[in-house]
């Protein structure tokens, strides 16, 4: 949408730049290797041997043997594929699972998915830093139990499990261990069999690999069937022509592994600054991932009062990239899961924003983060206004100077009407719709869950735009505070604005 003198990517756990060395090894594999793998002549025996070699590549970044790894579609493949595994074949003999609340949701869903196929999944307790309750996992292991899926580093607060422990007690008591690894490889040296695990995930694009590949690793022996069934590919596990560039770019990845670990000190350094600075720069924020137990990439702080998606949509407004702790952009509006299973208030997780920072973030970046944060709390950055789902009543959504702009996905306009009287344009294609918004109304962005229309703003904001407000929580809040209003009106009278250019 915009483009910045300065650009400070600060979200490395949502994903990450892919380097150089993986784009050379990918365009190689493009140009050169674009042989079936299956074939035999030369063009092929090169893409074979990009497989094998990025096989054995992974396979050494984890310590383990190149036939344990598996390349599958992302590292949310590799766990539904485990967990589903591991249940059908234990089912209805075993039913039990036991697992944490602070999942990815390529977990947690995939769980939710077996317990409506019988399984019976229990959910650790964790604390206040996100760690599970090993006391509780020991006594929790019963004869019924198939496995335990423990994430091993925590994608929102960086919290670091013993997962070591965690497995052998799970193998003490005749279970299969599973982790996810995602946001722990590049992170922290991960060697499966020091750790013991039977089943574990990875992710390429987390770790400046490609997007679309994955890994599971299957312990010798730990059993395994046919999950997408076909040709032979993946020792007949998962059929379908490999996806050889994107594979090979997983490998160039994994090769770069040693020195993304060298930099663990520095990082921590970087991190230390950072949460030093914020703390003297907004007194009141509370940190939720300082210490040993937590990653060093990763920063979690909650600005008490604040609202993480206006504060998050500034920091855009200024280039820098961060994430909200809470996944508001949903029907249900909640926060999110992760920060809540930790104890933190609706109102708190709504305030907690994550810094994910990567080796290449420099001091200059985060001096530059901080003052922007700074000067967001100091009132500096140009103002947007906010109105609360309560504060939408009759007055507002029927003032003649109000101008709604609905930037919902269309998929969302299925799911929930939108505001009487509004417009609606296209989130990422904003720029093609200014003709039809007017200068001289008060513009209110409107999103499904308070999450994008923030951005939309701050955009409209720097094109000029004097009025500019968004409804937080979006229309989601809206509708649960405002539901005689929801079912008397929306869906009234809305208008396609048509783009241009
Ligand atoms: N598990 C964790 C902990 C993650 O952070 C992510 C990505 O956000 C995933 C799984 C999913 O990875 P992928 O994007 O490869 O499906």
């Amino acid at each position: 949408m915009l483009s910045f003198r300065r650009e400070v990517y600060l979200d490395n756990n949502a994903t990450t730049e892919i380097s150089q060395e993986v784009i050379k090894t990918m365009r190689y594999a493009l140009e050169k290797a674009y042989g079936n793998p299956s074939s035999l002549y030369k063009t092929s025996l090169r893409a074979s041997t990009m497989l094998e070699e990025a096989r054995e590549a992974a396979a050494k970044s984890i310590n383990a043997s190149p036939s344990e790894i598996i390349f599958t579609g992302s590292a949310t493949e590799s766990n539904n594929t485990a967990l589903k595994f591991l249940f059908e074949n234990f089912y209805p003999g075993k039913r039990k699972i036991i697992s944490s609340p602070i999942e990815h949701p390529a977990v947690l869903e995939t769980l939710a998915y077996l317990e409506n196929r019988g399984a019976e999944v229990h959910y650790l307790k964790v604390n206040r830093q996100g760690l599970i309750d090993l006391e509780e996992l020991e006594n929790s292991i019963d004869d019924a139990t198939i496995a335990v899926a423990c994430m091993y580093v925590n994608n929102e607060t960086g919290a670091i499990n013993d997962i070591k422990k965690a497995a052998a007690l799970a193998h003490a008591k005749g279970s299969y261990f599973f982790s996810d690894c995602v946001q722990a490889l590049g992170k922290l040296p991960v060697d499966v069999r020091e750790l013991d695990f039977d089943y574990a995930s990875f992710s390429a694009h987390k770790i400046n690999g490609p997007k679309g590949v994955g890994g599971l690793y299957v312990k010798q022996g730990a059993p395994i069937g046919a999950f997408v069934h076909g040709g032979h590919q993946e020792r007949g596990l998962r059929a379908g022509t490999e996806s050889i560039h994107n594979i090979a770019g997983f490998g160039a990845a994994c090769r770069a592994i040693p020195n993304k670990l060298g930099q663990a000190n520095r990082l921590a350094e970087l991190k230390k600054y950072f949460i030093k600075n914020i703390r003297e720069t907004v007194p009141g924020a509370v940190i939720n991932s300082d210490g040993l137990q937590f990653a060093n990439n990763t920063i979690s702080v909650i600005f008490p009062g604040s609202n993480n998606e206006r504060l998050m949509a500034a920091l855009d407004f200024k280039g820098i990239s961060v994430s909200a702790g809470s996944a508001c952009n949903t029907q249900e509006n909640a926060p999110s899961h992760v920060l809540k299973a930790i104890g933190l208030t609706d109102e708190e997780a709504r305030s907690t924003i994550r810094f994910s920072l990567n080796e290449r973030i420099t001091i200059k970046d985060l001096d530059y983060t901080i003052r922007s944060i700074d000067e967001y709390f100091r009132g500096k950055l140009p103002s947007i206004n906010m109105f609360k789902p309560a504060q939408l009543d009759e007055s507002v959504i029927f003032s003649k100077d109000a101008f709604f702009l609905d930037v919902r996905y269309n998929y969302d306009r299925k799911s929930l009407k939108g505001i009487p009287n509004s417009f609606e344009a296209s989130f990422y294609g904003i720029k093609k719709y200014l003709h039809a918004i007017p200068k001289d109304k008060n513009i209110i962005a409107i999103c499904q869950g308070g999450v994008n229309s923030p951005f939309t703003a701050y955009y409209l904001k720097s094109k000029g735009y004097k009025n500019v407000s968004f409804l937080m929580y979006g229309l989601a809040g809206w509708r649960i505070a405002q539901p005689g209003l929801y079912e008397k009106y929306a869906g009234r009278n809305i208008t396609k604005l048509e783009p241009k250019g």
